[in-house]
């Protein structure tokens, strides 16, 4: 009997740089840096030069980049944010949080990504900002979204939470809109030890801003300038992202061999796939599939010891929180068919040769 093949595993990855990251724990210990300070500053500076951009400021977790990310742009009560449907539900939290109303664009069929063509009718006086999504680590159309904000007058923010290093026409992720959401929940290609999340800009306004949001509205210790927030980076998890930073490259190109691989060795008509435009340099954090049967293959894959997962089942539009919007099913009909028919494969950097030869054999003879 052969071991079970899941959809992801951190085991291994972690075996790996045990030993750096304890020997790291143990210094910020000794520092008693545990809220922010010279760890979390550190991974920031790293971070930033990683993504080319001016500044990074570190975060406790994604969706809360995603908020402040939006009050740094005073988007608030009224106002209209343009996101995918197709994404995970975190995109749309950081706009309702702020009380302006999330607005669902329908991805393509093959792309799986924010139909271009489909943003423009959504446009309204009240709409601020566009969020696009680096979906599965893939980018977006970024220049097709950037002449879109530009002639209606939007801001654009990548939401990177699953795309650390994924390149767009060879340019790094991150600096492309006025400012970019990263997450580094343990399960992203980054993740910290523990919950994290950051954002990178080129604006020192926003910069200054989300570090006085991050820190209870505060650029002086008990001086409060606005309503503010605790949502700092830990220096244990700052610490254990900077020694993992450093191997990010390494493992983000294995993904790509393990894709390459399953895109051109699954040859089964019954299995469809990502469509890779010719600009995308994906990091694959996750390889997702969709079947006309699924249940009917995720039970022969599971029969073979193979555990997918699926991401997402529910499109953000027909989410439960959302229902006071007022979608109903066919109002984007292709990330409703993605939602039904995926699956993720097994997708993280450790996987072995015969785990991904079994994954394209048993997914051939389906
Ligand atoms: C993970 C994720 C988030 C949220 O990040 P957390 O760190 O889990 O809060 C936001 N957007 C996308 C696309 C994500 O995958």
């Amino acid at each position: 009997m052969s071991e079970k093949i899941n959809c992801l595993d951190l085991k291994g990855q972690h075996q790996q740089v045990k030993k750096e990251i304890f020997e790291a724990f143990e210094k910020v210990y000794e520092n008693t840096a545990f809220s922010g300070g010279p760890f979390v500053e550190m991974f920031e500076k790293d971070f930033a030069a990683f993504c080319g951009t001016k500044y990074a400021v570190g975060l406790n977790n994604g969706t809360s980049a995603l908020h402040i990310a939006m009050l740094a742009l005073e988007i608030g009560a009224g106002d209209e944010v343009i996101l995918p449907a197709n994404t995970f539900i975190a995109t749309a939290w950081g706009v309702s949080y702020t009380r302006a109303t999330p607005v669902f664009v329908d991805c393509t069929p093959d792309t799986w990504q924010i139909d271009i063509a489909k943003i423009e009718r959504e446009i309204t006086s009240r709409t601020k900002a566009i969020i696009g999504v680096h979906l599965y680590g893939q980018p977006f159309d970024i220049d097709g979204v950037v002449a879109i904000a530009k002639k209606n007058g939007l801001y654009l923010i990548e939401d990177a939470a699953q795309a650390q290093g994924t390149r767009y026409k060879g340019g790094m992720v991150g600096g492309f809109g006025e400012m970019a959401c990263f997450s580094f929940y343990p399960g992203k290609n980054l993740g910290a030890c523990g919950e994290a999340g950051g954002v990178t800009t080129n604006n020192e306004e926003y910069y200054k801003h989300l570090q006085s949001l991050r820190n209870h509205g505060s650029q002086v210790r008990y001086f409060h300038d606005e309503i503010g927030y605790n949502y700092r980076m830990g220096g244990l998890e700052g610490a254990s992202l900077k020694i993992k930073l450093k191997y990010l490259e390494g493992w983000n190109q294995r993904r790509k061999d393990i894709a390459r691989q399953y895109q051109n060795e699954i040859v089964n008509p019954k299995i469809k796939m990502q469509a890779q435009p010719e600009w995308a340099d994906s990091i694959y954090h996750l390889f997702v599939i969709t079947a006309e049967k699924r249940q009917e293959l995720m039970s022969y894959l599971n029969q073979n010891n193979i555990y997918p997962a699926l991401h997402y089942p529910v499109p953000c539009h027909l989410q439960k929180a959302y229902q006071n919007l007022g979608y109903k099913k066919g109002d984007c009909p292709n990330a409703e068919y993605l939602a039904e028919h995926c699956l993720s494969l097994p997708m993280y950097a450790e996987l072995t040769d015969e785990e991904v030869n079994k994954v394209i054999e048993v997914l051939n003879n389906y």
